[in-house]
């Protein structure tokens, strides 16, 4: 939306700064059209002006010449009607030279022209007595040599000084047309320079807008296709890219004849470190991870980001029997611990591989077939799975079995088996483990790892705790009644945190039990409460005020933050079987344990500690102060009959291998 006002925002602007261009040439080009009108006009004025009085002087010049002429020819004339038609003729042009003379006068003259015209007056006036008295003589008197004489020593003389005063008068008049069509020119000029300027200026401004908004639009075009095709976060290729990318692939391994491999990547413990620690540090962890991936493939192979904490490689000229090979090279690369802030953080990843040609043929079932794949891996825990078509079925199978896991928990197909929790001081039994099994119609029995998963995916995992802790407390109120008094552990998920019903459901069930609250335990995962942290904490809260016992299961395999532990209102920490397992053979885990132990204390928690599976386990562990335990060691979980039977041996003294009693 914000790219989209942005644009159009620019596309105004770029509309103003033409329009504004534009007026301006439009006002610079009238401003020139005027020009040159003006200066037309003002040619035209002086041209039509200077026509006529060219004309006018060019009239009376011709006159004068006449007149001369008539002179000339009277004393030659004998003929008295010959004379008489003469100087008719004379006269006549005398009025054509007034005639003349007048008009121009009439007309706008410029000072050198009044000049010359009064000057002309001046001497047509003092010629004319003479010049009349030389025709009058002429026309009367025979003496043809005096006339001449006179003519040439008075008349002509007379006349030419008036002709000189006209020519005078031409010549001013064609200099001044003369400078009328110089300074048009020059007008012309101006405006052609001015033009052209002009025209050269909008040029360039247009020129540089339009070089402006080219390098703009290039830039965002630019900018949309980088959007179009790049994961901003980590700069990878997103989807759409590694799609074109995965068919580009695919033509030129047809044409070779090659193999090629994809690997999906999930990590595997982001969430809990982006929920704990913040986006920001979870933004740079997958820039991180994202450069990890870059270095370790090769540079024309492809790394994408699906979005997530998914990752895609395309790693080319690669076959299926390479598979362990490139899995345990990016396993490997993501082994080394991420820091932040002197912490380091370990994340994990699933990987899945698919195949082209030898598991699928196109782009989108590749992706497809990793997919699975890499969901395999992750149930299994075992790092990286090639696909094969069985995982398939087998997915399909999950989908079945979601269906009939509502039926399950409605038709009681769910059972409880129950782990018992010794006591190292008194090494008593003060507590039981519900643990939920589906006794399947056509599968047997299945642990809650192949079902839970699946409750969550369906929302189920509601209606399934419901049901664990109705039975649970309604098996703890039958042992109370046999003469146990014990504790009740039932595990949440992850989902029972999306719900802020739990707890009056809990309140609920204990009421209707008649069971005191604080021996219902409650075990957490520190990602379960992280999946959804501001409800979480709240149902946490709520949990506590009941006076429910709160424990944290599973301590030590997600990422646990000792800030974040502070402000959970827990009363227990569970040591993850994992450590317990292997603290006689592995040193860390030894240390593990006993840092979880004096850390928990320190805390004023319980600390219970599962997976005890041997004898040495259990005395380690009641040296290192833990409070309580459970393990194959002391009792598998097992079903209400077998439990029944084993409080019953436990509580018979003559039972003495066991290092523990009931109560
Ligand atoms: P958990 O809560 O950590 O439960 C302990 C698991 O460790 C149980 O596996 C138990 O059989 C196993 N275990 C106990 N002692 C030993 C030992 O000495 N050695 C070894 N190797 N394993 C031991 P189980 O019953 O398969 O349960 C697996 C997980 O499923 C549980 O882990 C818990 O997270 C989940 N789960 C079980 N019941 C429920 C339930 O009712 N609701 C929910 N949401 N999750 C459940
Ligand atoms: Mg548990
Ligand atoms: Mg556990």
């Amino acid at each position: 939306m914000k790219k989209i006002s942005q644009h159009r925002g620019m596309g105004a602007r770029i509309g103003i700064g033409f329009i504004i261009v534009l007026t301006l040439m439009v006002a610079l080009s009238a401003i020139g059209l005027r020009y040159v009108a003006d200066a037309n006009q003002r040619l035209k004025n002086i041209a039509q002006n200077n026509n006529v009085k060219i004309e006018l002087a060019t009239e009376m010049h011709s006159a004068l010449r006449e007149r001369a002429l008539s002179m000339h020819v009277l004393p030659i004339l004998s003929d008295p009607f010959d004379k008489d038609d003469e100087v008719q003729r004379f006269n006549a042009q005398g009025a054509i030279y007034i005639k003349a003379r007048n008009q121009l006068e009439s007309m706008p003259l410029s000072l050198q022209e009044s000049n010359i015209l009064a000057q002309i007056q001046t001497l047509t006036r003092e010629a004319q007595p003479e010049v009349q008295a030389v025709v009058e003589m002429a026309t009367f008197n025979d003496n043809e040599q005096e006339i001449f004489d006179r003519i040439r020593s008075i008349a002509m003389p007379r006349q030419r000084d008036i002709a000189a005063q006209v020519s005078a008068l031409l010549e001013l008049q064609r200099k001044q047309t003369e400078e009328a069509v110089q300074s048009a020119e020059i007008s012309y000029l101006s405006v052609r320079n001015l033009m052209s300027g002009l025209g050269a200026t909008a040029l360039l401004v247009g020129m540089s807008i339009a070089g402006f908004v080219i390098r703009r639009v290039s830039h965002q075009a630019r900018q949309l296709a980088d959007q179009a095709m790049f994961d901003p976060l980590t700069g990878l290729a997103n989807r759409c890219l590694l799609h074109d990318q995965l068919e580009h692939e695919i033509e030129i391994s047809k044409r070779e004849h090659q193999s090629f491999g994809v690997v999906l990547m999930d990590l595997d413990r982001f969430k809990e470190v982006n929920d704990t620690l913040g986006h920001d540090v979870g933004d740079e962890l997958l820039r991180e991870v994202g450069r990890r991936l870059k270095e370790t493939v090769r540079a024309e192979d492809t790394v994408a980001r699906l979005g997530g904490d998914e990752y895609v490689m395309l790693i080319h000229n690669l076959d299926p029997q390479d598979a362990p090979f490139i899995a345990n090279k990016v396993l490997s690369a993501l082994d080394k611990p991420f820091h932040w802030q002197n912490q380091s953080i370990d994340l994990g990843a699933s990987l899945g591989l698919s195949f082209y040609p030898a598991q699928c043929d196109d782009a989108s079932s590749l992706l497809r077939c990793a997919d699975i794949a890499m969901y395999v891996a992750k149930r299994a825990g075992k790092g990286y799975a090639l696909y094969s078509p069985d995982q398939e079925r087998a997915s399909r199978g999950d989908l079945s079995l979601k269906s009939e896991l509502r039926e399950a928990i409605q038709t009681d197909q769910l059972c409880l088996h129950y782990q018992p929790q010794i006591d190292h001081r008194s090494q008593r039994v003060v507590g039981l483990e519900a643990l939920v099994r589906w006794n399947h119609p056509q599968r047997g029995f299945l642990a809650p790892d192949a079902f839970i998963p699946l409750a969550e995916d369906a929302g189920l995992i509601g209606p399934l705790t419901h049901w664990v802790l109705k039975t649970a407390l309604a098996q703890q109120v039958v042992l109370q009644q046999q003469g146990y008094l014990l504790n009740m552990a039932v595990n949440l998920s992850a989902r029972n945190f999306h719900d802020m019903e739990l707890p009056a459901s809990v309140h609920r069930l204990l009421a209707e039990s008649g069971i005191d609250p604080k021996y219902l335990t409650l075990e957490i995962t520190e990602s379960a409460v992280m999946s959804n942290p501001i409800d979480g904490l709240a149902i946490l809260a709520e949990l506590d005020q009941m006076g429910v016992t709160l424990a944290i299961d599973d301590f030590g395999t997600g990422y646990s933050s000792l800030a974040y532990l502070k402000r959970l209102p827990v009363d227990e920490l569970k040591i993850d079987k994992s450590f317990v397992t292997d603290m006689e053979e592995n040193e860390n885990d030894a240390v593990i344990v006993r840092s979880t132990i004096d850390l928990a204390h320190n805390l004023g928690l319980k600390v219970t500690a599962e997976g005890v599976e041997t004898r040495g386990a259990w005395d380690t562990l009641s040296l290192l102060g833990c409070d309580q335990s459970q393990g194959y060691f002391m009792g598998r979980p097992m079903s209400v009959k077998k439990l029944e039977a084993w409080l019953h041996e436990s509580a018979q003294p003559e039972f003495s291998t066991r290092v523990f009693h009931a109560v």
